[in-house]
């Protein structure tokens, strides 16, 4: 049974004028839908007595549950939720720091992942499937209500859960566009970022199709034969034409975007790759996100990485400011409850 995060405002009205109602109850439905956080309760709606009797027989107000919530100790909360229709994926509500009534949460786009990142634990059962929109949505109405739960409302949305936005992308901005409906209770695009190992084409898409959302883009090297080593994708996309597709991206969207660099020590973290980092991203405007690599045991390959000493991070940050770029460590949160892409569901399912 189809649940209400599968509609949108239109599909709902045609589903409703099918069966003999007004089209327009739609808007009000969803708008309460979504205001409440994915509840609904149908006898409190002004709606004919047969559209109740319908919605209850036809429409499910969920079609997922949160199977495992972990709490951690600096107020991240990782959820595993589970799909009704099978699968698992994790998906991590973090405070937002210094604004006590925000919090940003972190959403999967496929369950497991086909890219293979040697560092990355999503990839190491391999992918199972992609995510439908309703179920991208479901994971957002979910972290909703956990940050209602403690006074916070749901602010910010990354796509940087579980899998490679960009290979799912027709249900990725559907999920959006649901989401971000101005005519209901929304999150702004301005507040959403889709984060991508570097699929070219999806990128050129994604700046095509209007939704001005902000991107984020796992560089992690600055030269193709380190980048080569760690994701296996730099084979099809090397750093180049990614650099390229961002510059297209950025030209198209007017949106700042985000570099992200997972750290590894000894492999992409010295002075000299500072360097090579700040000239090829010439003179974009980007933000560069320094990720302090979160272990997760041995990668696919066998090699098992460390995260940098301090002090090597420190120079290579300072390096990058000096090139005038927006330069921060992205603040490692939720280390306690496995809050790392894949980590939680590593350890409930086990590694095959
Ligand atoms: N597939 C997308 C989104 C998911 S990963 C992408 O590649 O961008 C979200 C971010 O977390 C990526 O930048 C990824 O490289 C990073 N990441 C994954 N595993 C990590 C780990 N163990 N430590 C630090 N960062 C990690």
């Amino acid at each position: 049974m189809p649940a209400f995060t599968d509609y949108n405002i239109d599909s709902l009205a045609e589903f409703l004028a099918a069966t003999g109602h007004r089209p327009e109850h739609a808007r009000g439905l969803l708008g309460t839908f979504y205001g409440q956080s994915g509840r609904i309760d149908l006898d409190a709606q002004s709606i004919p007595k047969s559209l109740r009797a319908i919605l209850r027989d036809r429409v499910a107000e969920r079609r997922s549950c949160v199977l495992l919530r972990n709490p951690s100790r600096d107020g991240t909360v990782k959820l595993l939720v589970g799909m009704q229709s099978g699968g698992a994926v994790e998906s991590v509500l973090m405070p937002t720091v210094a604004r006590p009534e925000r919090a940003a949460g972190c959403v999967s786009s496929q369950i497991g992942c086909a890219m293979g990142c040697d560092f990355c634990a999503s990839t190491k059962n391999g992918f199972e499937r992609n995510l439908e929109a309703g179920e991208i949505v479901e994971q957002v109405l979910h972290l909703g209500r956990e940050a209602a739960e403690s006074e916070r409302r749901l602010a910010t949305i990354v796509f940087m859960g579980m899998g490679e936005p960009m290979l799912n992308l027709s249900n990725v901005t559907e999920a959006i566009r649901r989401i971000s409906d101005r005519r209901i209770p929304s999150i702004s695009r301005r507040c959403i970022t889709v984060s991508t190992v570097g699929i070219v084409p999806g990128i050129d898409t994604l700046a095509d199709s209007g939704l001005n959302v902000h991107l984020a883009v796992s560089l992690h090297a600055p030269d193709d034969a380190t980048r080569a080593k760690i994701i296996p994708m730099n084979r099809r996309w090397d750093v180049a034409s990614i650099v390229e597709a961002t510059h297209r991206y950025q030209r198209i969207t007017s949106r700042v975007p985000v570099i992200e660099y997972t750290m590894l020590d000894g492999l992409n973290d010295s002075e000299d790759q500072a360097h090579l980092l700040a000239k090829i991203l010439g003179g974009m405007r980007a933000h560069i996100n320094l990720i302090p690599y979160n272990a997760i045991g041995p990668g696919l390959s066998g090699t098992t990485y460390q995260a940098p000493p301090m002090e090597r991070m420190e120079r290579f940050l300072q390096i990058l400011r000096d090139a005038r770029f927006s330069c921060h460590f992205r603040i490692t949160r939720g280390d306690d409850v496995n809050a790392a892409c894949g980590q939680l569901r590593l350890s409930v399912l086990g590694s095959t």
